[in-house]
């Protein structure tokens, strides 16, 4: 079992990532500023070895105002001996710590959105050295890399896993398996045009199996989303070999956000009425929902209207947009 090398890493490790047992620590990021100018901000770390077998990185908190997936990752780390584990288990359940404490997407710290920011540098700004220490000195002793989110507080999506396709637009064999293993109801294809920036590019750049999976959102945890967030990242540990048991089968719906108006915006600046719920399907023409403005009473409505047809992926949580402002996903089948 590989040690990780953090000699090319600013942060501090303070836990033992490769010793057999089960353990809590910290991984220190060094950021002098006004609130903290010489103490660290830290990065709760945990680690289960069993027995000789795959590791595994169990990312979570990578944008900070997504409660889901730290709270299924802590309870996974509570729940597990490492009598259960053949390998290791690597948890980061608040990556981007310092977003998480503050229950902000980006880190507060240089507003960084940690994933934008692979594969990170050494001596970048902390959302940087953050992604480089994940890329550079964690993921070349990693088998296999599971990164939980879900919508935040401004928007909800589907339960659902994400697996990137392969760098020659194929879908990934490893990561469909992965995905499939999941056993959401709905498996969401990144294009070969996935934002390279992600903790899915930096997997895909490492050449390791990669899945993510959006688990509700909307600021608070969905008993549902959670629900299928443990049982998700439990079946995938199995389907790697980590855990023992049985993946049950499963026919998941596979979409993609491929078509011209996938992404569904706001027009207008108003209070946004949606029409139809994440989870719904809807035709092209349909009406999505109206912006009104409550300051103009006597101005009509504007209709919002699906440019597509597909799976209602995702939808805002926020009632007041502005122009620009993100309405909806509407994926089509992958
Ligand atoms: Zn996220």
């Amino acid at each position: 079992m590989h040690a990780p090398d953090f000699s090319a890493s600013r942060l501090l490790p303070g836990v033992d990532l490769t010793a057999p047992g089960k353990r809590a620590g910290q991984i220190g990021l060094l950021h002098s500023d006004n609130d903290n100018p010489l103490g660290v901000y830290p990065i709760p770390a945990m680690c289960i070895v069993g027995g000789v077998g795959p590791t595994v990185l169990l990312l979570a908190g990578v944008h900070g105002d997504e409660y889901e997936g730290p709270a299924a990752l802590t309870r996974l780390y509570q729940a597990l001996e490492p009598s259960d584990v053949t390998g290791r288990l690597i948890f980061l359940p608040q990556l981007n710590a310092p977003a998480c404490t503050a229950g902000t997407r980006v880190s507060p710290l240089d507003g960084g959105n940690l994933n934008r920011a692979f594969p990170g540098a050494a001596d970048g700004g902390p959302t940087a050295q953050i992604a480089h220490m994940v890329s550079a000195c964690l993921m070349p002793v990693c088998d296999a890399v599971i990164d939980l989110h879900s919508g935040g507080k401004a928007s909800w999506f589907v339960p659902c896993a994400l697996a990137a396709r392969g760098r020659d637009g194929a879908p990934d064999v490893a990561n469909m398996a992965l995905a499939r293993a999941f056993r959401a109801d709905v498996i969401w294809q990144l294009g070969a045009a996935n934002d390279d920036r992600s903790v899915n590019g930096a997997a895909t750049a490492h050449g390791i199996p990669c899945i993510a999976a959006e688990l509700g959102g909307g600021g608070y945890v969905g008993i549902d989303a959670l629900q299928i967030g443990e049982a998700g990242v439990r079946h995938a540990l199995i389907q790697l070999g980590v855990l023992q048991g049985k993946v049950p089968e499963a026919m998941p719906r596979v979409v993609e956000l491929s078509a011209p108006g996938h992404r569904v915006t706001a027009p207008v600046a108003g209070v946004y009425l949606p029409a139809r719920a994440a989870g719904e399907d809807i035709a092209a023409g349909e009406r999505l929902g109206q912006i009104v403005t409550p300051a103009q009473p006597d101005a009509a409505p504007t209709e919002i209207r699906a440019e597509t047809s597909g799976l209602i992926l995702a939808e805002t949580r926020r009632a007041a947009v502005v122009p620009g402002a993100f309405l909806a996903f509407i994926a089509g089948a992958a």
